[in-house]
């Protein structure tokens, strides 16, 4: 009795909040979330025809609520859309691969030994014979961490076998964060920065903890169609070899080359590791790889700002999802996205018809609907590498990604753990909102850097990903939880992700006025919120400080 007399004056201290601020409509939020993810739209697949319903779709309803093209200058005026044209790789034919010890030549099997991705790197033949494995630690060059695991060590012609997750992951307590993930932990960085160094090819050692994920995910992910934004210079960004390699065969070549795995991966947690050749140990691999461009689009729509126009608050959300596949259990084909990400277009959809209504703030703000999410963040990422508003005077993104659809919480989240300005200011909302601040569970998964922010985040610009929370107000955290496991395990990228009747979005409703206002009040301000000291993107912002006055 007592819990629910608790229960309904909290839903009445919810109700009384809501009317102060602009009305999120349920039944609107539902419309929307039900025509993206309807069967018509096939599952809104970049670069077929559910992508051209979607975009046709978002720029009636930008329209709608009054708001103006905020996309790329054709002939002198902006467009509903940016190009996003995106490389499409594909491996053609068998993949050979053999590790030799000098003695012995052994085969490896594709997808089972090592999991080898279609070179992104402009190559159509990857062919190299016997070229040696050095084992580089973790792989991390942290100046700012005083860190380098390279110690100048030359990697051209070479391989880098590097080990997943960050320095401290193991000993929970260090320079990196301790068991939550930085950057440098992430696989995109361990590419990245050997594709810097200008080696022949990466190849991560998976072990189940330290990546969070068991050997088929990254055999399902590595081993298909990879796509990626079109460079100008796509040899920077991508080692010719990308790969993964199973724990038990790495302890077992590190062996025959007289190394010692554990024994290796304790001194990497230490500022002194050196990089050490396998010795006589040495790989072998051969694979074509077919290479196309596709174009998809971004969905960009603005409210330009009364006083300073120049300078751009972004809220954004992905409308792509997995589009047509592998049919499931029922037969069906058709992976709809209906949490995953209608219901972040929706709510998307929702601020900008509020934007809509109100007089238009100082600052411009941008609603940012982006391709490709599914295949790498690649819509943010294109948009973030050929921004339509500057980066240096985008004051702040705020993206959403996969909401709930279910009863209001007590609480929200972010996704990842990371210190900036834009967090802080956001919990300071929340109270107004009788929401708290749930830091993310599992800091160590790096769910900081799978989300749309993160792509602006590298970049310097502060940003997060809202995401609903689960303490629900009528059955408590017992029932958020049960919501969750239900999604994760019967939905998450599979084609029952689909809209329900049975859905309330009262969580939905009831949260966007808390980032209405986080964005309203960055809008009507002057203020340049920024990382904590010490985070890792700190330094990119601050660089780019003399275009903020
Ligand atoms: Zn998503």
């Amino acid at each position: 009795m007592k819990k629910t007399m608790l229960a309904l004056s909290l839903l009445a201290a919810f109700a009384a909040h809501a009317a102060t601020g602009p009305e999120f409509d349920a039944k609107r939020l539902s419309q929307d979330v039900k025509v993206l993810s309807s069967d018509e739209f096939e599952g809104r697949g970049p670069n077929t025809a559910g992508e051209t319903k979607t975009v046709a779709y978002l720029i009636e309803q930008f329209k709608a609520a009054g708001l103006k093209p905020g996309g790329d200058v054709v002939k002198g005026q902006r467009s509903w859309t940016q190009d996003v044209p995106l490389g499409r790789f594909e491996i053609k034919g068998p993949v050979t691969l053999s590790v030799s010890d000098g003695k012995t030549v052994q085969p490896l099997k594709q997808g089972d030994d090592l999991s080898v991705r279609a070179a992104m790197n402009g190559s159509r033949l990857v062919d190299f014979k016997n070229a040696p494995l050095v084992f580089v630690g973790y792989g991390v060059n942290a100046p700012e961490r005083k860190w380098d695991d390279f110690k100048g060590q030359d990697l051209k012609g070479k391989l880098a076998v590097v080990l997943i997750n960050d320095p401290d992951f193991e000993t929970g307590e260090g320079d990196f964060g301790g068991k939550a993930m930085t950057y440098y932990g992430r696989w995109t960085y361990k590419y990245e920065e050997m594709a810097r160094r200008g080696a022949l090819g990466t190849i991560i050692v998976h072990e189940t903890a330290p990546a969070s994920y068991g050997w088929n995910t990254v055999k399902n992910s590595n081993t298909n169609v990879m796509y990626d934004i079109v460079r100008k210079k796509p040899a920077e960004a991508h080692a010719p070899m990308e790969a993964w390699i199973q724990r038990d065969l790495a302890v077992d070549l590190f062996k025959r080359g007289g190394l010692d795995f554990e024994a290796l991966k304790k001194q990497a947690q230490t500022r002194d590791f050196k990089p050490v050749e396998l010795k006589n140990v040495t790989l072998s691999a051969n694979y074509a790889v077919s290479a196309q461009v596709i174009v998809s689009k971004n969905v960009a729509a603005r409210i330009v700002g009364a006083s300073a126009p120049k300078e751009t608050v972004i809220y954004s959300g992905h409308w792509d999802h997995l589009g047509v596949g592998l049919p499931d259990a029922k037969g069906d084909k058709i992976y709809n996205g209906a949490v995953d990400n209608g219901t972040g277009i929706a709510a998307l959809l929702e601020l900008a018809r509020a934007y809509g209504k109100a007089p238009a703030p100082a600052r411009s703000v941008v609603f940012l609907a982006v391709t490709a999410e599914e295949k790498g963040l690649l819509g943010s990422e294109y948009y973030s590498a050929n921004p339509l508003y500057p980066l240096a005077t985008t004051v702040g993104v705020i993206n959403m990604d996969a909401l709930s659809p279910h009863g209001l919480t007590r609480n929200f989240t972010i996704s990842g753990s990371a210190k900036l300005d834009l967090l802080d200011e956001l919990i300071a909302k929340a109270k107004q909102w009788n929401l708290v601040y749930k830091p993310d569970p599992k800091p160590e998964a790096g769910h900081f850097f799978r989300s749309d922010h993160f792509s602006f985040a590298k970049r310097g610009v502060p940003a997060i990903s809202y995401g609903s929370g689960d303490d629900l107000v009528e059955g408590g955290v017992a029932a958020g939880k049960k919501l969750e496991d239900d999604y994760t395990t019967n939905n998450y990228h599979q084609p029952s992700d689909e809209w329900s009747a049975s859905w309330t979005f009262a969580s939905m409703t009831h949260d966007l006025g808390m980032l209405y206002a986080l964005g309203r009040d960055l809008a009507d301000s002057k203020v340049w919120p920024n990382w904590a000291q010490d985070a890792e993107f700190r330094a990119a912002r601050d660089a780019t400080a003399a275009q903020r006055k």
